[in-house]
């Protein structure tokens, strides 16, 4: 794929929409930090910034090429938190001087990269060093505000840089992450379709080919990525740069996350409010790609819809302050201003239910799924392990309400409640 051929300026699509992204450069292969000079020219200051870790398997090379003015290595050991404290620490560097930053490293650093670059109006590169999430090539930065996970919305870098010598060298289970984010396509591909189906939702045919296309790519190359492949490894990579540039190109995330999403949202944000454990994300992702597949399965063996629905406010709420304890009331007024326990969705699923299971039958089949992840070491025994049967169902039930996104879930969600 030419990822190149997808930058630029807007052009017209079949769908109606122009779609156009403001990346200049995807560089993916051996070498790519050497590209970085040319890519910079025409900055006059540029500030690297890294972590203690990414700064020893690529950071200390950018450094070598001599082109910056001032270098920031976050001095914690282990991970570094996306707080107000991190962003300040990055933004008091950001003198006159530095028009480009150049942040090195993956989810934490490219997620604070972006948003300084953003807050300080100038541009950013962001040199990968593990295909671990697709976040990338997207405007959204996932940062700590006040102890809460939250996504701002920031801006594309100017340039992605990942060199495969060093992506292959990434530690296991963020190449297993990776590939798990970009599996679990099929689940939010799905449910957009859905969605433009039941609700009317734009939807683009030609961003879905090429996502769709990314994810096939990568299906079958779960042994090489256990060997380390750099080729397989800068496909996976290709596929994560095609996933932001996709969500740039539409506007919005639907290519890229869905109900699977929604659930590895619900238990990374119960994780932090119970202080309990949770996966890294692309691996919830392929966790919770199974579990919603499951649930169209479940969905299209129904003989018949049920006669009637009525919204249990009451039970609902209680429900939703039981789990989200003090985040519950932005998700009940999230879904107040939604108004879709209001709608009649069910009218609407017995007029359409055959070109539902139609859409729904579209998913590779949860053992398939299963098949896959536990190539690369994923089993549900162990998901199960970390979360337990009631956890996993409160967030097939209530995840939704986290979101402004229809999905499967809220699909299931009305059947098993009239039920
Ligand atoms: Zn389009
Ligand atoms: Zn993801």
């Amino acid at each position: 794929m030419d990822i190149n051929s997808l930058l630029g300026a807007p052009k017209a699509c079949e769908c109606g929409k122009t779609h156009g992204c403001d990346i200049k450069s995807v560089v993916i292969e051996k070498n790519a930090v050497a590209k970085i000079p040319e890519l910079a020219k025409g900055y006059k200051g540029v500030l690297l910034v890294a972590d203690r870790n990414t700064y020893r398997v690529c950071g200390k090379d950018v450094e070598a090429l001599g082109i910056h003015k001032d270098i920031f290595v976050f001095e914690e050991e282990g991970l570094v938190i996306p707080n107000e404290k991190a962003w300040g620490e990055i933004q008091s560097r950001v003198t006159d001087e530095i028009d480009l930053i150049i942040g090195i490293g993956s989810g934490v650093i490219q997620d604070l990269c972006k948003y300084v670059s953003f807050l300080c109006k100038i541009d950013y590169f962001i040199v990968a060093t593990a295909p671990s999430m697709d976040g990338y090539a997207s405007v959204g930065a996932a940062m700590i505000a006040n102890d809460m996970k939250v996504t701002f919305s920031a801006h594309v870098p100017k340039a992605i840089i990942a060199d495969t010598e060093v992506l292959k060298d990434a530690p296991m289970e963020m190449i297993v992450a990776g590939y798990g984010d970009i599996i679990g396509k099929y689940s939010c591909l799905n449910d957009w379709k859905l969605s433009a189906l039941v609700n009317g939702e734009y939807f683009c045919q030609s961003v879905y080919d090429l996502m769709m296309s990314a994810v096939k790519a990568v299906r079958p190359l779960s042994k090489k990525l256990l060997e380390r492949d750099g080729e397989a490894v800068g496909a996976l990579m290709e596929a994560l740069v095609v996933a932001g540039i996709a969500m740039s190109l539409v506007g919005n995330s639907r290519p890229a996350s869905g109900s699977e999403h929604h659930l590895s949202h619900y238990f990374e944000i119960t994780g932090i409010l119970e202080n309990a454990g949770y996966f890294p994300h692309g691996i919830d992702v392929a966790y919770s790609t199974v579990i919603t597949e499951r649930l169209r399965e479940e969905l299209l063996a129904i003989k018949e819809l049920p006669a009637s629905w009525e919204f249990d406010r009451e039970k609902w709420e209680n429900n939703i302050r039981a789990l989200y304890h003090r985040a519950a009331d932005g998700v009940i007024a999230l879904q107040d201003k939604m108004g879709w326990y209001q709608k009649d969705y069910l009218s609407i699923y017995r007029e359409k239910w055959a070109e539902i299971c139609a859409v729904l039958s579209e998913v590779p089949a949860s053992k398939e799924l299963e098949e896959l992840f536990s190539e690369v070491g994923l089993t549900m025994d162990k998901f199960y392990a970390m979360y337990g049967e009631k956890k996993v169902n409160d967030a097939v039930m209530y995840a939704k309400d986290l979101k402004d996104r229809y999905s499967v879930l809220w699909l299931y969600d009305l059947i098993k409640e009239a039920n």
